[in-house]
């Protein structure tokens, strides 16, 4: 089985035992209706009362993804003519991106191989040596990331250096967990 598989399956179960295990007994679990930022009219449900337990149904977009795109419309004001990069290959707010603009790199994180290299057709980058040139992209945007970037004031910087002026970064993390990180 190929590396790429390998670690999205890693990843995915990781994520989703660690999603479940906050979630409350599946008899308080509620579904409603509402109007998703990213699918349109759709509905919701809800594993607990904390935001991040709440995901369409449709979409399957999480409270991440439902934070995140309504900003970057915001930020992009009706111009989709941006240059894109988000630090993950797969994801709701990847499906976002793909579907509203036309230029959007995609990358994950091996940490055995060189920045900039593909590993089975996905393109490894290290944040904090990005291999992209100064002012390449419009936008940059990343979720749960950065909690994990050793020097994260080294990463940021690169994301400023290949941003264009007038761009934007949106990042989601959770750095309340990390003290070493806090600054
Ligand atoms: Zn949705």
């Amino acid at each position: 089985m190929k590396l790429k598989r390998l670690s999205l399956i890693f990843r995915y179960s990781t994520l989703i035992f660690h999603y479940l295990s906050r979630a409350d007994a599946v008899y308080k679990w509620k579904i409603s209706q509402n109007n998703c930022p990213l699918c349109g009219k759709s509905y919701f449900i809800s594993l607990g009362q904390r935001p991040i337990l709440i995901r369409c149904l449709k979409c399957k977009s999480t409270a991440t993804n439902l934070s995140l795109i309504p900003i970057i419309k915001e930020h992009i004001n009706g111009d989709f003519n941006k240059v894109v990069y988000e630090l993950s290959s797969y994801g709701s707010t990847l499906d976002f991106l793909k579907s509203h603009f036309s230029k959007v790199a995609t990358s994950e994180y091996f940490p055995d191989k060189n920045s900039g290299e593909f590993v089975d057709g996905i393109l490894n980058q290290d944040v904090q040596k990005l291999t992209f040139n100064d002012n390449e992209f419009d936008i940059i945007t990343s979720s749960q990331v950065f909690e994990h970037v050793p020097d994260d004031i080294k990463g940021f910087s690169e994301c400023f250096r290949v941003l264009r002026k007038g761009g934007g970064y949106f990042s989601l993390c959770r750095y309340m967990t990390l003290k070493k990180q806090l600054r």
